[in-house]
């Protein structure tokens, strides 16, 4: 059986004000989930909750992954044990080469596996980026070059998923709201991620718009409105909220919100 990334009952405050209220939620690998909702309806707080972000406040429920609860481990320690998140304003690291980064990210976790472990040798690297680059359709001198500094907000984006492509967790929590992305670097990274689906990988989409999903298809939509995930559904879920817009979830679901 594949790992599991199990968000029970989630309450989560902000600055002592509640966002998250009870979410629930389950994303199994394999499965490709997209996580929709109207802007401040909590998406992102769901994410930076997920990597341990110190100003969100968790007031309840659990995060479980692999039998271990998320929400005790550091940020570190839940990417190595094989959660990927893709942040909407990654950060530079100046002096370091995308290619040495992703060298420690890589040794990080298989030291995580095996405290004996003396890290991935050069040549099977190398073999390794080379092989996921070409996969990603990437020029190789982006390797080369220091990661994130004077990046595009698309040469960001490429940086993060090739760290998706080389680091192969179970599940990936990818954040694309108000990433700003033009319509071709949106289209490189769903393109990218496409690519990298399969049984081996889970993946929750976080997304404003339907857009990202004409390119990776989700198995499962939810919608989350003020909090809470108040709708499930298939990918036609997306095609209808890019049709008719969020107003209908406001008015199907405002009166049950209130009573809370
Ligand atoms: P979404 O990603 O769905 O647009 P967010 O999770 O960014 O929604 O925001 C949900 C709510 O939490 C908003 O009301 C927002 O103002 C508030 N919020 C989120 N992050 C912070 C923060 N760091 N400081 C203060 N308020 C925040
Ligand atoms: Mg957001």
């Amino acid at each position: 059986m594949g790992s599991a990334l199990e968000i029970r009952n989630l309450h989560v405050s902000v600055e002592d004000k509640p966002i998250l209220k009870g979410v629930n939620l389950v994303v199994k690998q394999g499965e490709i989930h997209a996580l929709m909702g109207p802007n401040g309806s909590g998406k992102s707080t769901l994410a930076y909750t997920l990597i341990g972000h110190p100003s969100y406040r968790v007031d309840a429920g659990q995060v479980i992954f692999k039998g271990v609860d998320l929400l005790e481990l550091k940020p570190d320690e839940r990417s190595r044990l094989g959660l990927f998140l893709a942040f909407q304003y990654p950060v530079t690291v100046p002096g370091v080469s995308v290619a040495n980064f992703l060298r420690t990210a890589i040794n990080a976790r298989r030291k995580a596996v095996d405290p004996e472990d003396k890290g991935i040798p050069i040549p099977e690297f190398r073999k390794l980026l080379k092989e996921k680059m070409a996969l990603l359709q990437m020029d190789p001198s982006f390797a080369g070059r220091y990661l994130n500094d004077g990046f595009s907000g698309g040469e960001k984006k490429r940086a993060e998923i090739l760290q998706l492509a080389v680091l192969k967790p179970e599940i990936a929590v990818l954040d694309e709201t108000d990433s700003g992305l033009d319509i071709d670097a949106l289209r490189t990274v769903a393109e990218g991620v496409q690519a990298l689906i399969g049984p081996e990988l889970g993946v929750l989409v976080i997304t404003h718009y339907q857009r990202i999903l004409n390119y990776i298809k989700p198995d499962v939509v939810h919608v989350m409105f003020q909090g809470r995930i108040v709708e499930t559904g298939g990918s036609d879920l997306a095609l209808e909220l890019e049709e008719r817009g969020y107003d209908w979830i406001r008015v199907r679901h405002q009166a049950e919100l209130e009573e809370v």
